[in-house]
């Protein structure tokens, strides 16, 4: 196996129209490595499809059908010959209503997996027609036909070595040496009876990641909407810089805390199998992007900064605490026994202090539970705030590096409710009011990034 292949991904809004489709076709075509390409659906037909699935009446149907049809059609009849491929996407149109049909009598979840797969298979056959047309020598495969999963269906589970021994399927496409294989991201067959599944929702960076690793690729390319990871967030920070090289484990840290950069665990494979990934912008090549990678040489002290919005803080204080052992495993029991996800900690002889994310405690409500307040003013004096933002300060050996505490003077004039430092070598958390966050973060950004 060579070498030298690259896995090109494009998410939905890289195949969204029939411009969008075009970048795409361009970028691979410019690139004679770029062997197998991976297409999400284009974008918001999983969304439609999802809706399809759920099951739902005559005119719902109609109207959501629709809806595919016509982003689908949109790019279809901007093509040269347009015949051959409006047939084979109306007869998956066809398809689709019949499946949807059945989903409005009873719905489950392997029928849900086969009408909501659909929108991979046709963003890959439309644009398997384009690349024709522009006179690329391109293969269609049906990823079902390699990616092999087991269990739930609409989140599936890769069969490794099922999967591994179906990577000539791939490779014999390709052996020629120009042709390129255009493959949908999302979708596989289960093991025994091979029924579709997908991998879970934005599961085609998975895929890619799959492919990249089963056929040995030298590279991984996310193409997507945004020119890579930034230091921050552009919007909030117009300054924010392309990080040009990232281990994985620092684009762990940003997207745990917020940052909308790709979490590795979404590449799981790349990551295992040491495949560098490139993440750039598919409607703007020539922006660069961020390259990806096990370890970078010289990572440097603060690498980004990134925020969680919609957090509580929950205090407990109570004198029974000073000098004695096993209060803070009571607090923890009570937060397990009624499934609250803990996340930054500090405590002092008599209180703790914790932040609740309402994303992960199913909203505000579950923290404001009757019962479990109930159980924590057994403990002591229970306060509980809301509206508070987490701003991660991300970086390297923070623990052991001389000059990190400095970094936090900048905030000199803003309240900081909180700070936690010191539990991992990788982020200081700082706690703010909710409506200072903007704030907090470009006076941070402005100190340590745009010097
Ligand atoms: N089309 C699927 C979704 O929207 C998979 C993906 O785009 O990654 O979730
Ligand atoms: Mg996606």
């Amino acid at each position: 196996m060579s070498q030298d292949y690259i896995v090109a991904k494009f998410g939905g809004t890289s195949v969204a129209d029939y411009d969008a489709m075009l970048n795409c076709f361009n970028i691979i075509n410019a690139n004679p490595q770029v062997k197998v390409v991976i297409l999400s659906a284009s974008a918001g037909v999983t969304n439609l499809l999802v809706e399809l699935a759920a099951g739902c009446d005559k005119n719902k149907r109609k109207e959501l059908l629709e809806k595919i049809r016509l982003i689908q059609f949109n790019i279809i009849n901007r093509l040269q010959f347009p015949e051959e491929i409006a047939n084979k996407i109306e007869s998956c149109l066809r398809h689709i209503t019949s499946l949807s049909e059945a989903a409005s009598l009873a719905t489950n979840e392997a029928l849900a997996a086969a009408i909501v797969a659909h929108g991979e298979l046709m963003s890959t056959m439309i644009f398997t027609h384009l690349c024709k047309e522009q006179g690329c020598k391109v293969e269609y495969l049906d990823a079902r036909e390699v990616i092999y999963t087991t269990g739930n269906f609409s989140e599936a589970t890769v069969d490794l070595d099922a999967t591994l021994a179906n990577a000539h399927k791939v490779t014999s496409l390709i052996a020629d040496g120009t042709t390129k294989v255009i493959t949908q991201g999302f979708i596989s067959s289960q093991l025994d009876e091979g029924k579709t599944a997908v991998l879970g929702r934005g599961g085609s960076d998975y895929s890619a990641a799959l492919f990249a690793e089963i056929i040995n690729a030298k590279e991984c390319h996310i193409w997507t909407d945004v020119a890579g990871i930034y230091t921050t967030d552009p919007r909030i920070v117009a300054n924010a810089q392309r990080i040009e090289h990232i281990s994985f484990k620092e684009a762990a840290e940003m997207a745990i805390f917020g940052a909308k950069v790709l979490h590795p665990a979404t590449i799981l494979p790349a990551v295992r199998s040491n495949i560098p990934v490139f993440i750039g912008n598919s409607k703007n090549p020539d922006l660069g992007g961020t390259w990806v990678t096990q370890s970078v040489d010289n990572p440097p002290l603060f690498r980004g900064i990134a925020c969680k919005r919609n957090q509580s803080l929950l205090t407990i204080s109570s004198l029974k605490m000073l000098g004695t052992s096993g209060f803070l495993s009571k607090v923890f029991n009570i937060f397990t026994k009624y499934n609250v996800v803990v996340d930054c900690v500090t405590t002092s002889e008599v209180a703790i202090a914790i932040t609740l994310d309402h994303k992960q405690n199913k909203g505000q409500a579950l923290l404001e539970n009757p019962a479990l307040i109930t159980e924590l003013e057994e403990l002591g004096k229970v306060k509980i705030e809301h509206d508070y933002s987490l701003i991660a300060l991300i970086g390297n050996n923070l623990t052991a590096t001389k000059g990190v505490a400095s970094a936090l003077e900048t905030l000199d004039s803003y309240p900081i409710r909180m700070i936690c430092q010191g539990a991992s070598d990788h982020n200081i958390c700082v706690l703010v009011k909710a409506d200072q966050a903007d704030n907090t973060i470009k006076s941070l950004h402005a100190a340590l990034f745009e010097k």
